[in-house]
């Protein structure tokens, strides 16, 4: 772990920028002398008003610092700050220092390959991160060039954000960069395996590690045709080509977020490198997450938020493009529709919850206090808001607006001001109103049905009351008929609306506007049978939506929820829809359900119900015999299938099928730890030792508990997915007798973790391992007490937070 580094301020961040320009980086790298250290020596040229600041670095070792040829003192480095008093006019400061590699995901991460002990590095600089690889002045709104050396073992490549080229056996010389914010200094260094193709002018290129090289191998046109059409369609849309050359796709080992956009140099987490079979529903979410990294090149890497609190610029922006271009020009047409299962709660989940914040300026005071800010609001809730706002103000006004923004603010840096007033420039008119309540007010409203008084009743949040004016598509069907979409706006508190007593009503059922809505008594009874007629897949989405939003609030009970999905989910025809629902239905429903047995034997069912007309070897065969295993409560099926006997025609007992039947053996007791350690020595890929860390912390054992516990407290080490993954799957429903001791070890713990884990790691931490099945109302205070502990770092208040807040909502 590196040293204690305190976290920079919007007000040092502004008063840093007021003083410096960065002129350029010089960076150097020894990665080839140690798997444990590196050596690092920067050269950074700026310009200063003259006086006192400070350069960031988070050194193992710090060597030696030079300002314009002084020695400055060692020994002054405080908590990741080394002092400075710039000359006015030019500088050049130079620090020579020892780097530790680390194995959190974050700044140089080195990997060792469990499959075959093969070594890889790259470098995550975001959000705080780059320190510890290089000193600079680490904020978005100093950007500089960067030109890279890096020495790297003689059968390592090594690829960064510009074109780079070895000049001697294990030497490799980059070109200078384009202006770069240091948050996107990255570099992929290892053996590692490489696909090239070009397009366009624009050399493109995938990589991953050599165990998993035939994977990429065997999706590579899938990505190239990919990355190609969505570099078609971001020129044609915004007339700006992309101006970062080379365009390099990276999957590599342990990645905490799905992928970072580094200009010229993504990064990917490299599950997303398929060993095994994946429903659709997972290709089109690996589809629209390489549009998304490919739209951030204009929104954040072209032009970058200013600080932290405008992270939407970044997120909202990246998420509504990537979903859009993925849709348009992608054989994911149907990308709105996976959004709707797998998104769309994401963010009205997060914007429910007591921790809720507007999409624009959340207020981010430090930067790591703005970690905690990548959640379904600044995805979600962002994309949704500028889907709507695209919708009212037409495409030639909505990029307009964009272009205006990125050749005012090219290689530069700018706020959500900024781009209101190339909006309104472009000619959108005044968007305060908008800006007001959607931006900058938090929550969602309420879209009720008053049958009684024949309207749309619509409900702001109390803490965070706004008017706000929703377009949307209301589904209704009378019993035993089809489907009627009517288009309405929702302008004011109420609006007239007439149904029959037993009409069904889904308000916003498309999802056209940022909104809840749960489905009321007459509804949710003709549900089944409007869901079992099939129809639309965006509307059975949103039907589905519906279902959850009524258990999140309660408006809905578990026992209505189960009926529905038990004899609505067998006719589902989207995989995706199988997948989520039914995982849904398996995790947040049967948490609350009276009878966790009676729930898994009706999904159970359905799935069945799915699998007996899924096509052999189909997508949707994969995801119902997914959820038929995890339903299962029949420990010799399971076993037969486990040894390949009785699978369905055309499914294939894969790796992750595999993993996935050992770990509800492990749920349920029929398997031991000595058996599960067997089957991942039998192969152990680094997937594999994930599935393996889950299902072990499954076991309904002591020892199994405690192996599980020794990794959140950091008395074993693991890397971060197999920490995760033991996390999820301690606390399992009916396993209280051996968790319950754990509750107070858990909040006497998570004040502790900062010692232990950092960064994204810590917030996951704490999250995963939450008591979640200990639905009692003396741990909702538990843990309500334990947020409120005054000296608890921020990314860990707000999950600590948001989960007591679940675990009120599920007692
Ligand atoms: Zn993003």
């Amino acid at each position: 772990m590196t040293a204690p580094s305190v976290s920079l301020r919007h007000d040092e961040a502004r008063q840093r920028a007021s003083l410096l320009d960065v002129t350029a980086y010089e960076v150097e790298l020894d990665l080839a002398s140690s798997d444990a250290t590196f050596a690092s020596r920067t050269t950074l040229r700026f310009t200063s008003e003259g006086g006192p600041t400070f350069v960031d670095v988070k050194p193992r070792e710090l060597r030696s610092a030079t300002l314009n040829g002084s020695r400055l003192d060692p020994g002054t480095l405080d908590r990741g700050r080394l002092p400075l008093v710039t000359a006015a006019g030019e500088n050049e400061l130079v620090v020579d220092a020892v780097m530790a590699f680390r194995t959190d995901g974050e700044g140089l991460h080195h990997h060792t390959d469990p499959a075959d002990g093969r070594r890889y590095v790259y470098g995550m600089s975001f959000m705080d991160a780059a320190p510890s690889v290089f000193a600079c002045f680490d904020q978005p709104d100093l950007k500089a060039p960067y030109t890279f050396t890096v020495r790297a073992p003689r059968d390592w490549t090594v690829t960064g954000n510009a074109p780079g080229r070895e000049v001697e056996p294990g030497l490799w010389r980059f070109d200078e960069s384009q202006p770069l914010s240091t948050y996107f200094v990255t570099l992929v260094a290892g053996p590692y395996h490489h696909l090239r193709d070009s397009h366009d002018g624009i050399g493109l290129g995938l990589s991953c590690r050599q165990s998993i090289a035939r994977h990429l191998e065997a999706d590579a046109d899938e990505l190239f045709t990919l990355t190609r059409q969505c570099f078609d369609e971001f020129h044609r849309l915004f007339g700006i080509r992309y101006p970062f050359g080379d365009y390099h796709q990276a999957f590599v080992p342990e990645f905490n977020a799905g992928a970072m956009e580094n200009p010229g140099c993504v990064t990917f987490r490299d599950p997303l490198v398929f060993t095994s079979r994946v429903t659709r529903g997972t290709r089109i979410q690996r589809a629209t997450t390489v549009a998304h990294e490919m739209a951030h090149q204009w929104f954040g890497n072209l032009v970058t938020p200013r600080w932290w609190d405008d992270l939407w610029l970044n997120e909202s922006f990246a998420e509504y493009m990537g979903n859009r271009v993925t849709a348009d020009v992608t054989e994911y047409g149907d990308a709105w529709v996976h959004n709707a299962h797998r998104r769309r709660q994401w963010g009205l989940v997060a914007d429910q919850r007591p921790t809720t914040h507007p999409v624009a300026g959340n207020g981010a005071t430090d930067a790591a206090g703005a970690l905690q800010d990548f959640d379904g609001i600044s995805y979600a809730k962002g994309s949704s808001v500028l889907k709507q706002l695209n919708a009212t103000l037409g495409d030639e006004v909505f990029l307009a607006g964009a272009v205006d923004h990125f050749t005012r603010h090219r290689f530069g840096n700018a706020t959500m001001h900024d781009l209101v007033g190339s909006w309104e420039r472009a000619g959108a008119g005044d968007l305060s109103a908008f800006v007001e309540g959607w931006l900058r007010t938090p929550g969602v409203d309420d879209l009720r049905l008053d049958r009684a008084a024949g309207a749309v009743l619509r409900v702001p949040p109390a803490a965070h009351p706004a008017d706000r004016s929703h377009t949307v598509r209301i589904a209704t069907a009378e019993p035993d008929g089809e489907w009627e979409v009517h288009a309405t706006t929702l302008a004011a508190p109420s609006t007239p609306f007439a149904v029959g007593p037993a009409t069904a009503v889904v308000i916003d059922a498309f999802e056209d506007s940022w909104s809840r809505s749960a489905p009321d008594a007459a509804t949710l009874v003709a549900l089944p049978a409007l869901l079992r007629q099939g129809g639309d897949p965006m509307l059975c989405a949103g039907v589905w939506n519906s279902l959850r939003t009524g258990v999140h609030t309660g408006a809905v009970s578990p026992a209505e929820a189960t009926e529905v999905v038990v004899a609505g989910l067998g006719t589902e025809e989207d995989d995706d829809g199988v997948t989520v629902v039914g995982g849904w239905a398996l995790g947040r429903l049967r948490a609350v359900v009276d009878d966790p047995d009676a729930l898994d034997a009706g999904v159970h069912r359905a799935a069945g119900e799915v699998l007996a007309r899924a096509t052999p070897a189909s997508t949707l065969q994969l995801a119902a015999f997914g959820l038929r295993v995890t339903s299962s409560a029949d420990p010799a099926a399971l076993r037969g299938w486990l040894a390949g006997e009785g699978l369905p025609p055309g499914l294939e007992l894969d790796e992750a099928v595999r993993w996935r039947i050992l770990l509800r053996l492990a749920v349920l007791g029929e398997v031991d730890a000595a058996f599960l350690d067997d089957r991942l020595d039998e192969a152990p890929t680094a997937v594999a030792r994930v599935e393996h860390a889950r299902a072990r912390a499954a076991l309904p054992t002591a020892e199994a508990k405690a192996w599980a516990w020794r990794r959140f407290t950091g008395e074993d080490t693991a890397p971060n997915y197999e920490v995760e993954a033991a996390g999820l799957a301690f606390w399992q429903r009916g396993q209280e007798d051996l968790t319950d001791p754990y509750v107070e070890r858990y909040v006497t713990g998570v004040p502790r973790l900062g010692d232990v884990f950092s960064g994204w790691l810590l917030g996951d931490v704490v999250e995963a391992f939450f008591p979640l099945t200990a639905r009692r109302p003396d741990v909702v205070e538990r843990t309500r007490a334990l947020a409120a502990q005054p000296d608890l770092p921020g990314p860990v208040r707000r999950r600590v937070t948001d989960m007591a807040d679940e675990l009120e909502r599920r007692l």
